[in-house]
């Protein structure tokens, strides 16, 4: 995929940006504003659209749909060459990157300037069961699955008389109780309650819900008080969550935890933090003992001594960039300062270009909002004002379809919004789109004997 519409005068900056979320995408598109056609820029990314991961427990829960979440490059990043492919070597001393695309050889793509925004992964632990039965919660895809996954338990679960059965098909299991893991079950149950009131041989009453979480509270990005709000809220549901608790085990579905505790659950879903991409790891840039780039507030790569990497740039979720407003700490990686660092961080390579002085990174965090399920959440603004129920849902929606890129993306999710409020949300289980060959398969397969069935069914 590639849309170029720069100039191929080999005397311009090749600026190669790597990866396309949110310090990629906004990075790139302040790169073009402001250089013109004065540099070609290209963005190298995995997958053909950006991501607003914020909206992802929306997605999971249906409250809205998951193209409207993605911004395709094509239009996010018109005038800007595109390659998609998945970077597997950064080479900054030879100032050259290797990718792999889907389909051909690997190829290196050369640059004169590297910016690097590249995320992170899921943190995940050895486990037993996890890798088999667990599943992550960074992706549009991941979150459709949730939706579709929850969905179509519950329309098997209402057709088995097998109870044992039954309360497997019908638990929903959350690891982390973090942002990601919180709002994920809060607006999953929401969703699931809405699905068995329309299932006459379900009640509320079948679902379980289940956050297993090894910290002593929930949502530690926000002050104690306001999550035990949002702690109260999801146990007043009948969410049930377990603190100071791990996972030990999941094999087969069976959940067992460090205290003890045992259940049967077909749905697993793993929120438990995050690390830097390991691709930065094993570059030769240098990174910190969690494997972050090392960059300073300039967002330049920076090495052990704090000097400057020439023609590195790095933020988001992969780097460590000092938080000037917290002396000693570093940046949370949230978006709220991937996007804001991606425009200081445009500015600074258009600064270097010219020849001009650097400046640096401070934001100070405008607050923390997060989602409790439809019409419930928490958030505390500007560190003093806190809020509750209906006006911090509320504040969470408007900021972060604000911060969503594009405005026809903004456009769609409140029309998603609103329709979901007038119409009512969508509840048809789409679970067969994982395989959606399997009805021509079996429709293509040689027709077998009566007797041969009949065995078959028997065994
Ligand atoms: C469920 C969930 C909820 C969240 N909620 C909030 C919230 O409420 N508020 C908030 O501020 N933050 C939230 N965050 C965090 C926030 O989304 C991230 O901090 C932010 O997206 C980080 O931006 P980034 O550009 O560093 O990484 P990303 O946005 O993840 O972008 C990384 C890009 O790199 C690409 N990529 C990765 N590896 C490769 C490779 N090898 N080759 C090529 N391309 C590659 C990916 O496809 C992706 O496009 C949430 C995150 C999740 C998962």
């Amino acid at each position: 995929m590639s849309s170029s519409t720069v100039s191929n005068d080999s005397s311009l900056p090749r600026i190669l940006v790597l990866g396309g979320g949110s310090v990629g995408l906004y990075s790139a598109r302040r790169l073009r504003r402001r250089l013109g056609k004065k540099a070609h820029i290209t963005v190298v990314d995995a997958l053909p659209y950006m991501t607003y991961l914020p909206f992802l427990p929306e997605v999971g829960a249906g409250a809205i749909g998951g193209r409207d979440v993605v911004a395709p490059f094509l239009r996010a990043l018109k005038g800007i060459n595109l390659v998609q492919a998945k970077v597997t070597n950064i080479d900054h001393a030879a100032q050259k990157v290797t990718v792999a695309p889907e389909v051909g050889e690997d190829f290196d793509i050369e640059y004169d300037e590297l910016v690097v925004g590249l995320g992170s992964i899921a943190r995940t632990l050895p486990i037993p069961g996890l890798a088999e039965e667990a599943i992550g919660f960074k992706a549009v895809e991941e979150a459709l699955y949730l939706r579709n996954q929850i969905l179509d338990r519950i329309f098997i679960a209402s057709n088995t008389k097998d109870e044992a059965l039954r309360a497997r098909l019908l638990t929903f299991t959350f690891i982390g109780g973090g942002f990601a893991g919180i709002e994920a079950v809060g607006e999953a149950e929401d969703m699931a309650k809405a699905a068995v009131r329309k299932v006459p041989s379900l009640s509320e009453s079948d679902l379980r819900f289940v956050v297993i979480e090894g910290a002593d509270r929930i949502l530690p990005e926000l002050p104690l008080e306001m999550a035990q709000y949002g702690l109260a809220n999801l146990r007043r549901r009948g969410i049930e969550v377990h603190l100071s608790t791990f996972l030990s085990s999941c094999i087969e579905g069976k959940v067992v935890t460090s205290t003890g505790v045992e259940f049967e659950s077909d749905t697993i879903v793993w929120t438990a933090g995050v690390r830097a991409n390991p691709v930065i790891g094993e570059s030769d840039l240098p990174t910190d003992q969690l494997g972050r780039l090392t960059a300073a507030a300039t967002l330049q790569v920076v090495n052990e001594d704090g000097e400057v990497v020439p023609h590195a740039w790095g933020a988001g979720d992969c780097a460590a960039v000092p938080d000037l407003h917290n002396p000693g700490k570093f940046c949370p990686p949230n978006a709220q300062h991937a996007i804001r660092e991606a425009k200081v961080l445009a500015d600074n390579v258009v600064a270097t270009l010219a020849g001009r002085q650097v400046r640096e990174y401070k934001h100070k965090n405008l607050g923390t909002v997060a989602s409790l399920g439809l019409h419930k959440g928490v958030a505390m603004l500007f560190g003093f004002i806190k809020l509750k129920g209906w006006l911090a849902w509320m504040a969470h929606r408007s900021y972060h379809v604000m911060a969503m890129p594009t405005p026809s993306r903004k456009i769609r999710i409140i029309f998603g919004w609103m329709s979901a409020t007038f119409l009512r949300r969508e509840l048809a289980p789409l679970g067969a789109t994982a395989d959606p060959r399997a009805s021509f398969r079996a429709a293509s397969a040689p027709a077998k004997p009566k007797e041969e069935k009949k065995a078959e069914k028997a065994d």
